[in-house]
């Protein structure tokens, strides 16, 4: 039934769905309301698969999460500044990375995080890395009839300190103009990576990783995002104006997540 094209919709949380219909851009005949299943919104810790989060755990689940506060507590620095309270109760993880807009919190995280989606259809479930998912602005991997049913984020080697730092241009339950997310991974106290995401500036997260952090490479990783990026320019500002942010956030992240691992 799912595959039938835009005449039938999953509805999640609603909070992207009824905006698009009340302005008439989708006209659904038939939408079929995901919040009526049960037990399809657990976050779950697996020493050897990591965290695993289903599709229907509500932003404001999985920010208070005690799974991710104890294993992922940059995810749920981010989750918790989506929006406002009323929105991140109703707005499920599957819903805001099934629709793709790229000016959301969550997806530049989880992508940092290396995180993996599981995607299910009529033909059975299959796995594939969030940065492959998310193709551009509203355009995902997902295949007519596939839903979203969870995001596992893997767990790594060593411990990570993480950082999230969003940026608007209005009032901070805003969407993202910005999105920065700076992880060092540390081998005892050893920092063996860095990693900068950057999202909601380009049609998708750009992810940089470095194998040999020090405070200097990590000041041109920062430099680096802000070239590499693909801005899109819009109310929120020019493309300029998003590029010197990058840099400017993206160093500002580092740099906090340094002092932390490296006091
Ligand atoms: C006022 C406002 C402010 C916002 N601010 C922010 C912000 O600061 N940061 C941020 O990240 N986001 C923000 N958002 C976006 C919000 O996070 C998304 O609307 C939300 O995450 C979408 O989730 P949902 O469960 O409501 O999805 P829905 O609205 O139910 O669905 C969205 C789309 O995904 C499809 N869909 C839903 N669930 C699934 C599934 N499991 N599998 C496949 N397809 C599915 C639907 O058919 C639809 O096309 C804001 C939204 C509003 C209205």
């Amino acid at each position: 039934m799912l595959d039938a094209g835009d005449e039938v919709r999953p509805i999640s949380g609603g909070t992207a769905l009824l905006i698009l219909i009340k302005q008439g851009l989708l006209r659904p005949r038939t939408l079929v309301n995901l919040k009526k299943l049960e037990g399809v919104n657990s976050i779950t810790w697996d020493p050897t698969a990591g965290v695993r989060i289903e599709a229907m755990a509500t932003i404001h689940e999985v920010e208070t999460s005690p799974v991710v506060r104890e294993h992922l507590p940059v995810l749920a620095q981010a989750c918790h500044q989506v929006a406002n309270i009323r929105i991140r109760h109703l707005a499920t993880i599957g819903g805001n990375l099934a629709h793709g807009d790229h000016q959301s919190d969550p997806p530049g995280v989880l992508v940092a995080l290396d995180a993996v989606v599981e995607l299910t259809g009529a033909r059975g479930t299959r796995t594939l890395k969030l940065e492959d998912f998310l193709v551009g602005t509203y355009e995902t991997a997902l295949e007519p009839g596939e839903m979203v049913t969870a995001v596992t984020a893997p767990r790594v080697q060593g411990r990570l300190v993480g950082s999230y730092l969003k940026f608007t241009t209005g009032s901070s339950e805003e969407r993202p103009c910005a999105g920065i997310t700076a992880l060092v991974r540390l081998h005892g106290n050893l920092p063996v990576e860095a990693r900068l995401a950057v999202g909601a500036v380009g049609p998708r997260p750009l992810l940089l990783c470095r194998a040999d952090p020090s405070e200097a490479a990590l000041e041109e990783m920062a430099g680096r995002a802000a070239d590499d990026v693909d801005p899109i320019p819009d109310l929120r500002g020019s493309a300029e104006y998003k590029r010197h942010l990058v840099r400017v956030l993206g160093r500002r992240a580092l740099a906090a997540v340094w002092k932390e691992a490296c006091p």
